[in-house]
């Protein structure tokens, strides 16, 4: 048996998107469950598409998240870029490793699996452009090869020349024609295809030195032993591919196994989650907060105040569910009970709602204590100093009513401060000069205010809610005796002489 080994990688051309996280998060519980390895690689191949800072936030996201990687990040979040006992495959950022890849991509040359192409990228260009005039597209592959400029048309020196005196040559992969490729995959189960619709990628780049993704991602999941490669279902299409070039290589034998995630989907219509809809549609699709380079701003998971415990239990049951009713997990259940066969083929609807009722399943769980240490830099911000067993106390009686802890704000300041204002509507309802002499007298008696009501026979809502006015500023809102129970007696009688200055009919 094989050490379970899985990696995420990412590849840093923006911030990560929350189906990303996922693959992440999933990664992570497999590892975790199977006693295994769980490694961060860093795909940046590409570098026209790296975008600066992506990185680090891909980074930070997961640490928020609590999704730590055993192989590949340090103790203080960085990419590790030299070998060690912990890290022995370091770097762990593609770009660093690019002296690897040549010899690999020259290994297939030799054994026939692929050849040098020397179009330029002008001449692939204007053949596309052409083949687009004729209705076609134009595709590098078995046919259309066999009258390009490669190393199968031109003649061995030619070759050996344009290797030497150019640079725009690449490495192309020598797909196959007419092969049935039958793979499995762990989710998606039996898929086969034939190798006549795939075209010939392209491998390496004389022209950085550099691999594509193709190539890279498979030298590197063979060098670091992946045994389980659990992905976006974008990547199903280069399965095929893949497949392949373990063949090519001779890695048959230790080629990890596939697992390819159903795609998160829009809140409604089909269509696949975008960063543009969480602007549309008012919710964040990062776990992070994010300005890219243009100054535009994404919304975050974490600065919207979701609890990362939140998030990431919303996050495994998108596309995963457990065969129970159960919808609430810490990560240590999550990492007990998840598994690749409960995870469902068709893509998962991403509910908006739901994302804010396992905030509010979150809160409601969490000790008085923990949400007063939360709240307490929100009342700084709104100029309050409050004593920590206060606000233990106020926030015991207002999470019921909160999804996020900035709600608590909204919900009661007047536990805090005395209303300045007061609600136009209520005022004119429950302010009349009748309810307001019963109000006073009543909360100044020495009884059980309710009582003191009832055993003089007067309107209980008309009062009650004239009190509460005068202690909340609103006819509506919290408990009244909750109210008095926070603020006190005093202050309380206090806030209804001062309500009478406001009376309309006073
Ligand atoms: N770098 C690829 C990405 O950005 C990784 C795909 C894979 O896991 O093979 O998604």
């Amino acid at each position: 048996m094989r050490r379970t080994r899985v990696r995420f990688a990412p590849s840093p051309t923006g911030p990560l998107h929350m189906g990303g996280v996922r693959t992440a998060l999933y990664n992570f519980l497999y590892a975790r469950q199977k006693g295994g390895d769980f490694i961060i690689r860093i795909e940046d191949t590409d570098s026209a598409r790296f975008v600066p800072g992506a990185e680090k936030y891909i980074i930070e996201a997961l640490n928020w998240c609590g999704i730590k990687a055993d192989e590949g990040v340090d103790e203080n979040g960085n990419i590790v870029e030299i070998p060690s006992e912990k890290h022995p495959h370091a770097p762990y950022r593609q770009s660093q490793r690019r002296g690897i890849y040549r010899k690999y991509a020259e290994e297939l040359v030799e054994k026939g699996w692929a050849y040098y192409a020397f179009d330029s990228a002008e001449e692939l260009a204007s053949m596309r452009s052409e083949a687009e005039g004729k209705g076609e597209t134009f595709i590098y592959n078995y046919q259309s090869r066999e009258k390009l400029k490669n190393s199968l048309t031109l003649p061995k020196e030619e070759v050996e020349r344009l290797l030497e005196s150019t640079t725009d040559w690449t490495v192309r992969f020598k797909m196959p024609q007419d092969r049935v490729v039958a793979m499995d995959d762990l989710i998606r189960g039996h898929v086969e295809v034939n190798t006549s619709t795939l075209d010939d990628k392209v491998l390496w780049k004389r022209a950085d030195e550099l691999p594509t993704y193709h190539l890279a991602n498979i030298v590197d999941d063979h060098l670091m032993e992946i045994t389980e490669v659990i992905r976006g279902e974008e990547w199903l299409p280069s399965l095929p591919l893949h497949y392949l070039l373990y063949e090519a290589f001779g890695w048959s034998e230790t080629m990890p196994r596939f697992a390819h995630l159903p795609l998160l989907l829009k809140p409604v219509g089909n269509g696949k989650l975008s960063k543009r809809d969480g602007d549309k549609m008012g919710f964040p699709v990062f776990p992070l907060h994010w300005v890219n380079s243009a100054g535009e701003t994404y919304h975050g998971y974490r600065e919207d105040g979701y609890f990362p415990e939140a998030f990431v239990n919303m996050l495994a049951m998108l596309g995963w569910n457990p065969g129970t009713e159960q919808e609430i997990f810490s990560m240590q259940e999550l990492i007990e009970q998840f598994s690749l066969d409960k995870v469902s083929k068709s893509g998962a609807k991403f509910n908006p709602d739901k994302a804010k009722w396992y905030n509010k399943e979150y809160l409601r769980a969490k000790s008085n204590e923990e949400l007063a240490r939360e709240y307490l830099p929100v009342l700084k911000e709104q100029g309050v100093e409050a004593d920590f067993d206060y606000v233990c106390k106020v926030v015991g009686i207002i999470k019921e009513r909160a999804t996020f802890v900035s709600d608590f704000w909204t919900i009661a300041p007047y536990l805090f401060v005395a209303p300045s204002e007061y609600v136009e509507k209520d005022l004119k309802k429950f302010g009349t000069a009748e309810n307001y002499a019963m109000a006073l007298e009543a909360i100044k008696a020495d009884a059980e205010l309710e009582e003191y009501i009832r055993a003089k026979e007067w309107p209980m809502g008309k009062v009650m809610n004239c009190i509460r006015l005068g202690l909340s500023g609103s006819g509506s809102g919290l408990a009244i005796a909750d109210i008095i129970s926070c603020i006190g007696k005093e202050e309380a009688i206090k806030r209804m002489e001062k309500l009478a200055d406001h009376l309309l009919c006073a």
